[in-house]
Order: structure tokens, then C-alpha cells, then sequence
């Protein structure tokens, strides 16, 4: 499709919207359309220049596409609607009869444009979460809009630093309206937020998951060693039961009950790490920060009097920071958002593919977790 304007049709200046004759026209330029009965379907047009007195010869604006894009605004909505609804870069690609760069393309920029837009709406609440780009290692940091389930800031690395990197990315009316960080017991995030989140202590809750977690990664720790122990002089009583020891009750089948109940009874090390574990979830149980905070007590003597040294210190390191642990209680927020945001990031890599690099991937999160408003309009 060949578009063309009448003789002696005016033109804004781009900059100050002089109504002005055209001037001349640059050479023809293609944008894709969307499709005419099924046909692909290509505008062709001479963009028309005018010569401003103020500005110079400027390339007036077309109204039917953005700047420097090669696809109408049209078809840019279209293609935005499909990524949403395909969630994969490859399945929009198959539907708009693009090539993947071509579509990420559009991905890429609709971020660009969402980003340099960006509001200063406050976020009350807020979640903080690393995130391991690949397994093990090149960590990201994420900050969570807890009440929209949505990732609101992402950054590189894991520590202080990166923590700081993040914070200092809201403005200071949004750092100043944030009244709950969830967060895990990192002293690396505690920092950040004390450095840029006003009254930071009080806000600060290390949410029952992140705690949750440390305490069951110790249980582990100790069925390891007692694994170790046993297996050396022949007893392979521990052999993989490890599914048996982190799992919660409701999850395992009647035949995993039944071994899980042979093996509980033997008053084993991990029995007992196991039943600590376990004791320490019904923390969440009480209403106010007073009764956790005596339960917790109670909890912590009989754990310290144990000799189950990597569950001691888990016990050791949530008393240090406690008293972010019951403020629970006040602010009443968990993590779970950053839990389930874990398995959406991680569809998103399998599914949009193609992320060697760092950038893209975090691209690809704000455009499909970011909660933005992506249409260009
Ligand atoms: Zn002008």
C-alpha cells in the first residue's frame, strides 16, 4: 500500500508545531501493517520534511507509526496483544509472521518506552528476592509490588550494594511511602533498606518463607551428616529419604508415610531436626508480636540444648533479627509473592527462550511481570 499526500498539504514542525509547507521528502520507507485479507500487507510512504525557520529541516511525524519503527502503531498493538496472550516470543512470532528478532524487537522496545515513562506511584508494600540468573550464581535482585503481584525493579547481584542499586532506583517519595519490605534474613538487604528506606527497621519483616527455608535447609544439613555417619559403617537406614524430610506431611503418598514413620521412630538425629523444624511453624500461629515472641523463646532453648549445630544456628541467627521476624504481626505481609514469582520467572525463561544475556531476560520480566501499561497510548 503506497500512501502519498495532496499537493500543498502543511505539515507540523515535529518541535514546535509551526504549521509549515513540505519541504521535501526523505526516500521511501516500509512499515509493516496489519494483514489485508490475510495478505501481508507493507505501507510504503516518503516521509515529508519541512523547514522550520526555528528548527531546521525536520522529518515531520507520521500518524501512523512511532519514530524509527518498522511497524505501524497498529501493528505494534496487535503484536503486544499476541505476546500476552501466546506468552512466548516464538508462538507470537508464529502468529504475526515475524522472524523472533523482529518480534523481540518489539518486546525490547515497548520496555524501553514503559520504563522512560515510568510513574511515581507509591508502593506500600514491597517484597525484596534474589533471584540466581543461572544455577548457582550471576544473581539478580528483584523488588516485588506485594499488593499488584508484581516486579517493579530488577537489578544485578545479590549484596549491599546491589541491594542499594535497587532502592535508589524508586524516588524519594516512594522510598518515603513504603510501610512493609518483605525480605529474607540477609544482613545484606537489611543494610540497603536502613540506607534508603526511612525507619527501615520497623518496616522490615523476614517473611515466614525466607525463615521457613533456612530451618529446613539445616534439617537437611543434619540428615547429610547423619547420612555421612551411617552409610560409613554400613546402615543405609537414610538412604533417600531426603523428599521424605523436606516435604510437608499433606504432600507425601500413604507408602512415603509409612517409610517416613519408620524411619521418624528410630530416634534418629534427623527425627529430632525434623520435629524442630516443624514446631517452628506454628510461630505464624499466634496474633501478636508478644506470644510469637515467647513461643519463639521457648523454642530456641530446647533447639540450643540440642547438638544439632546447623539447626542452632539457624535458631541463633533468627534471634538476632526477631524482632523483624514477629513484626509480622504488625504488617501481617509473607512473600508469597516473590515464592510464586519464582516459578512464573523461571516459565518465562523456558518459554520466551533465547536468553544468553542478562539484559534480555530482564527485559522479557518487566514486559510480563511488570504490571505496565504497555500499549503505546
Ligand atoms: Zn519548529
Amino acid at each position: 500500500m503506497h500512501v502519498e499526500h495532496a499537493d500543498g498539504e502543511k505539515f507540523c514542525c515535529p518541535e514546535c508545531d509551526r504549521q509549515l509547507a513540505c519541504y521535501d521528502h526523505v526516500s521511501e520507507r516500509r512499515w509493516r501493517h496489519l494483514d489485508t485479507m490475510q495478505y501481508r500487507t507493507i505501507l510504503h510512504a516518503k516521509p515529508p520534511r519541512v523547514k522550520c525557520p526555528e528548527h531546521g529541516v525536520k522529518q515531520v511525524n507520521l500518524p501512523w507509526a512511532e519514530k524509527n519503527s518498522r511497524f505501524t502503531v497498529f501493528f505494534e498493538q496487535f503484536a503486544i496483544a499476541v505476546l500476552l496472550a501466546t506468552q512466548t516470543v516464538q508462538g507470537a512470532a508464529g502468529i504475526l509472521r515475524t522472524s523472533w528478532d523482529e518480534t523481540w524487537h518489539i518486546v525490547k522496545k515497548v520496555v524501553a518506552r514503559v520504563k522512560a515513562r515510568k510513574t511515581d506511584t507509591v508502593v506500600q508494600r514491597i517484597g525484596i528476592d534474589k533471584k540466581a540468573f543461572r544455577k548457582g550464581q550471576n544473581y539478580i535482585t528483584l523488588i516485588y509490588d506485594l499488593d499488584r503481584s508484581t516486579v517493579e525493579v530488577i537489578s544485578d547481584g545479590n549484596d549491599t550494594e546491589a541491594g542499594n542499586a535497587r532502592f535508589s532506583q524508586l524516588s524519594q517519595s516512594q522510598r518515603d511511602g513504603v510501610e512493609a519490605i518483605a525480605m529474607d534474613i540477609s544482613a545484606a538487604y537489611v543494610k540497603a533498606a536502613k540506607a534508603s528506606i526511612p525507619l527501615a527497621d520497623t518496616k522490615i519483616v523476614h517473611a515466614r518463607f525466607h525463615v521457613m527455608k533456612l530451618s529446613t535447609e539445616a534439617a537437611d544439613k543434619v540428615r547429610r551428616g547423619e547420612h555421612r555417619k551411617l552409610d560409613a559403617e554400613g546402615d543405609k537406614r537414610l538412604s533417600r529419604t531426603r523428599y521424605l524430610w523436606l516435604s510437608s506431611q499433606e504432600k507425601l503418598s500413604e507408602h512415603q508415610r509409612e517409610r517416613f514413620d519408620a524411619v521418624y521412630t528410630q530416634q534418629l538425629e534427623i527425627g529430632k531436626a525434623w520435629a524442630y523444624k516443624e514446631m517452628l511453624r506454628a510461630l505464624w500461629h499466634h496474633d501478636d508480636s508478644a506470644s510469637e515472641t515467647v513461643y519463639f523463646r521457648d523454642w530456641y532453648k530446647r533447639v540450643i540444648h540440642t547438638k544439632l549445630t546447623p539447626l542452632k544456628k539457624v535458631a541463633k541467627t533468627i534471634a538476632e533479627r526477631l524482632a523483624n521476624v514477629v513484626s509480622y504481626c504488625t504488617h501481617r505481609i509473607t512473600n508469597a509473592v516473590a515464592e510464586s514469582m519464582n516459578s512464573k520467572i523461571m516459565s518465562i525463561k523456558r518459554r520466551v527462550g533465547g536468553y544468553r544475556y542478562r539484559e534480555n531476560f530482564k527485559t522479557a520480566v518487566y514486559f510480563y511481570r511488570g504490571g505496565l501499561n504497555l500499549y503505546p497510548h
